[in-house]
């Protein structure tokens, strides 16, 4: 099977050493992306570690289509036991730094330890530089890119990044790249931020050195360019208007599931204020939204789909403009704009104060810097709901994406049992759904289909495919790239998902607390047995014991 290549590079960053180890047999394994780096954190992050202390691990990695010039394929991945969630996440971006990454000659970075300075670590193809950067302490992303182009004269394409939110511990931190593009789910930001690391930069001259199958590249290529597909010119906003129809829009946190102010927050009125394409590296795609309000200039990349729900009908509001500020904020300050907007929504919740959006922004901006009602709202809604005298919506610590699973069941059996709680990307269950290829009333029944898409979700994150690739780099597509039969693509995505339940399980994930709903669906108990039986857990929601082996154990180095 076609797999990344290059070694892992392990940096301490305490130590301050870098250390190459060669791990073809993993990488023949388990590809790249997501699935290389569970298997590495599932052997190497201690089963008891703090997610905020130097025992954590985090990962970044690419799948071997990033050596391609396919569509689809400008994204990567990261790994990392959650602040949020207290259990394994991978979350993934867009942007150009995957190609600045394989320039590098690495299939994978691994950051441990814990530096006493704050610090930038420039990986090249020849080596790792420290620098100690002070004068960078609470500078915003863009701060951090213009420093790194001053000093090293190089782009924001380079860049991984944290804001302020990260050094402040905010469990939602995001980790940036291209100064817009977020690692966003799961709080990868505040784990940066407790080893200190202000950001990495990745530069180099290696060249590609995996031939990828073409056909399908081109053709692949060929249909992104040319298609008509709504969302090259509305991105993920382009269904806004069909979820608010389909009562899966939550709005004014969750107690309504429908905005009556759709109209200003649509795909159109996102298409109307966007001023030229955006796109990731080599992507023809290009679906991403760079904004400008022309009354007041002013600009950010996005809203995406999920921000226009999380600070916009869930907050109560109706103008884009003010979503935009929101955006840009969270974007500069380093947070994931849904675990902010949600947590943002609970606080307006407990002072009645949904609508109010200029509220909201100096919510958003307080929580960043741990500020007054801010430390509190840092530590997301799991732990600071009872405080608020709101309800708890989020999973397993992991605040709801928009898709709202009282109404498409199967994606809230999809959020129940996730091992990364209430994200939607989890499983993609929603897009069976939504399109009507399986009724969106019940719960069981959907066990196979339920862990057929999570591994296809887990082995996208693995290649690394873009979502949106779905429909262009189909199933065949993907055996003729990778050279195999598409069940062994989801054998590999199967592995990541049975490797990060049982590293969950290690630290008292199961059925007890953690599979479960803040609402009630119809055989919700028995649906998840069910999604139990068909992955061969234990009837409690566990891994059965020596089904888990360890294949990277930190005794290699
Ligand atoms: S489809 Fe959009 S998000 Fe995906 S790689 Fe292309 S530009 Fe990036």
């Amino acid at each position: 099977m076609l797999h990344a290549e290059g070694p892992l590079l392990t940096v301490d960053v305490g130590e301050r050493t870098a250390t190459r180890t060669d791990i073809d047999d993993l990488l023949e394994e388990f590809v790249g992306g997501r699935a290389l780096a569970t298997a590495l954190a599932h052997d190497r992050i201690p089963f008891d570690a703090d997610p905020l202390g130097p025992e954590n691990r985090a990962y970044l990695s690419t799948g071997p289509l990033q050596q391609s010039n396919m569509s689809f394929t400008g994204r990567m991945n990261m790994t990392g036991l959650s602040p949020l969630t207290d259990g394994l996440v991978s979350t993934n971006a867009g942007g150009y730094l995957s190609r600045e990454f394989t320039g590098t000659g690495i299939s994978a970075l691994e950051l441990v330890g814990q530096s006493d300075e704050p610090l930038l670590i420039h990986v090249t193809d020849e080596g790792v530089e420290f620098e100690e950067v002070p004068e960078l302490t609470d500078a915003l992303v863009p701060e951090v890119s213009e420093h790194v182009a001053e000093t090293r004269d190089l782009g924001p394409e380079n860049c991984l990044t944290i804001g302020p939110a990260g050094e402040n511990l905010v469990r939602f931190a995001s980790v940036m790249t291209y100064n817009s593009r977020a690692f966003g789910r799961g709080g990868l930001g505040a784990v940066l931020g407790s080893k200190n690391v202000k950001g990495v930069t990745f530069s180099g001259e290696v060249e590609p050195s995996i031939e990828i199958p073409n056909p399908p590249e081109m053709d692949i290529h060929r249909e992104a360019a040319t298609s008509d597909d709504i969302r090259k010119r509305q991105g993920t906003t382009a269904g806004t208007r069909l979820k608010n129809e389909k009562f899966s829009l939550p709005t004014r946190y969750f107690s309504e599931m429908s905005f009556e102010e759709i109209d200003s927050i649509d795909g159109d009125a996102v298409e109307a204020k966007k001023y030229k394409k955006g796109s990731c590296s080599a992507c023809a795609f290009a679906c991403k939204l760079p904004l400008r309000d022309e009354e007041t200039g002013f600009e950010t990349e996005g809203p995406e789909f999920e921000t226009l729900y999380s600070f916009g009908s869930n907050h109560g509001v109706g103008d884009l403009l003010d979503i935009m500020k929101a955006n840009e904020l969270c974007d500069t300050l380093g947070m994931d704009t849904v675990s902010a907007g949600v947590t943002v929504a609970a606080y307006l919740a407990s002072e009645d104060e949904f609508g109010n959006a200029e509220l909201a922004q100096e919510v958003t901006e307080k929580i960043a810097y741990r500020e007054g009602i801010g430390d509190t709202l840092a530590e997301g809604v799991d732990r600071c709901h009872d405080e608020l005298g709101v309800e708890n919506w989020s999973v397993k610590g992991l605040e709801f994406a928009a898709h709202d699973g009282r109404v498409i069941q199967g994606q809230g059996l999809s959020y129940a049992v996730a091992n990364r709680g209430a994200d939607h990307m989890y499983s993609v269950m929603l897009r069976l759904e939504y399109g009507g290829e399986i009724d969106p009333k019940g719960t069981l029944g959907k066990a196979d289909i339920l862990v057929e898409y999570e591994d296809r979700a887990a082995f996208r994150d693995t290649g690394v495919v873009c979502a949106f690739g779905d429909g262009y780099v189909t199933d065949e597509y993907l055996a003729q790239l990778f050279e195999a039969d598409f069940e062994e693509l989801l054998s590999v995505g199967a592995e990541t998902v049975l490797r990060e339940r049982h590293f969950n399980n290690q630290r008292g994930f199961d059925l007890s607390d953690d599979d479960a709903l803040p609402y009630e669906l119809p055989d919700l108990k028995a649906a998840i047995q069910e999604y139990y039986a068909a992955r061969g857990w234990n009837e409690d929601g566990t891994v059965p014991e020596g089904v888990v082996e360890s294949v990277a154990s930190t005794a290699a180095d």
